[in-house]
């Protein structure tokens, strides 16, 4: 067997995030010392509650199979969730279930690109979004942002990026890995842009519920005109600390997107796991009061960890307004010791120092390194303790 692998496998880079995860896994069970800011996952236990209600589900005997786009309580709980948060109204039928919202942007991506569409996707960007685009045979297209600007997009960047091949705009604010969240003047004019050129804004808002300093959310769709527009992407991981439950989902108006997407899933993975789902309808129609005080130990973390790297010299990074992550500038330590990129550095921090975190280079950004702070007070200061060290040692 000379040709075991299809043009796409072997194209297809493996996610850094969970490689990152993994290695900083195993070192620790190999009694190592590791200090993590690597995972991308609140570090909190699901709230009793929810894993209440998973067990009664159980215990009720719900262990067959579900309808393949998900039970319509959890269709219902995700549409009352939008109608009390954002006044946004859609209907159980506009909702589809997957098993994380991973999974519903494979779908989308599956279910909206042919080979040769472009996706527009803004830099730095998260790791899988290329990768999903290339597996549906479509290409991403980069629009750049500076740090200098926040990481904000240039409209007139998005504007020159714009062909006859470009299907959809990708949008993810609050961003991973930056945290930014793009001010409303921004979100505005990419809606203007999606408009004129009459394109889909699959918009991810993962970490929605994360926004720090009191700010408030604005789902794109909310905006004027925009919602049979916008394909708007979510889930319980972040929010709900249930990452390893997998429950994500998209609410689209588009009645042949919900289909095919929900085709997609029928001949692919069939429905999400139905006990997680009947956590995800506990965790949505449940008390919120959990994801308030989340938030608030997330906030108090950001600031402990921006305050760490601010007093190392040669580091810099730009203040996060949501999400759970600081981008960290690191190129300042380049050219010496064999320190070429991001990979280089970050090596050098978990074979060096014990440190792991994610390199810049497969979101976008060779100049940096992404710290996650959804880990503890203690992990944090141990973490920028190392940190501070290994940047000792280069200076
Ligand atoms: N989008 C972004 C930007 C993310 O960081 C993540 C993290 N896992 C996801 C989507 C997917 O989350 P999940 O599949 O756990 O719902
Ligand atoms: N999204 C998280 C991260 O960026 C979890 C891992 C993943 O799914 O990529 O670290």
């Amino acid at each position: 067997m000379s040709r075991i692998l299809s043009k796409r496998a072997n194209e297809l880079k493996p996610s850094a995030t969970l490689a990152i995860s993994a290695k900083e896994k195993e070192l620790k069970s190999q009694g190592l010392d590791v200090v993590g800011f690597g995972a991308g996952e609140p570090d909190f236990t699901t709230p009793s509650h929810i894993r209440d209600a998973a067990k009664k589900s159980l215990d009720r005997g719900e262990t067959f199979y579900t309808p393949v786009g998900g039970i319509v309580d959890l269709k219902k709980a995700v549409v009352s969730r939008l109608a009390q948060d954002y006044g946004l109204e859609y209907k159980p039928s506009e909702i589809v279930i997957s098993c994380g919202a991973k999974h519903s942007l494979y779908n989308i991506f599956q279910a909206v690109v042919d080979p040769d569409d472009e996706v527009i996707v803004f830099a730095p960007y998260w790791v899988s979004y290329p990768e999903m685009v290339a597996l549906a045979g479509g290409a991403a297209v980069i629009v750049p942002s500076s740090e200098g600007n926040r990481f904000i997009p240039e409209i007139s960047e998005l504007e020159k990026r714009v062909t006859e091949k470009t299907k959809a705009i990708l949008l993810n604010s609050p961003s991973n890995p930056t945290g930014v969240v793009y001010p409303l003047e921004v979100l505005e004019n990419i809606a203007s842009v999606a408009d004129k050129h009459d394109l889909i804004v699959i918009s991810d808002e993962i970490y929605d519920k994360l926004l720090y300093d009191g700010n408030t959310f604005v789902p794109f769709a909310s905006l004027p005109g925009m919602k049979d527009r916008t394909i708007m992407v979510n889930g319980v991981s972040k929010t709900y600390a249930m990452t390893g439950l997998r429950i994500g989902y998209l609410a689209s108006t588009n009645s042949a997107l919900v289909k095919a997407a929900t085709d997609i899933q029928s001949q692919s993975t069939s429905n999400p796991n139905n006990t997680a789902q009947a956590a995800a309808v506990e965790a949505l129609n449940g008390p919120q009061d959990e994801v308030g005080r989340m938030r608030e130990i997330f906030q108090h973390r950001r600031d402990l960890m921006l305050r760490g790297i601010d007093e190392i010299p040669g580091l810099s990074a730009v203040k996060p307004d949501g999400a759970f992550y600081v981008f960290v500038n690191t190129s300042r330590f380049y050219g010496e010791y064999g320190i070429e990129n991001s990979t280089d550095f970050s090596k050098y921090l978990l074979e060096r120092h014990y440190l792991a975190c994610v390199p810049g280079g497969p979101f976008g950004s060779e100049d940096h390194i992404r710290l996650s702070f959804a880990t503890s007070e203690e992990t944090i200061l141990k973490g920028l303790g190392r940190l501070r060290k290994a940047c000792e040692e280069l200076a």
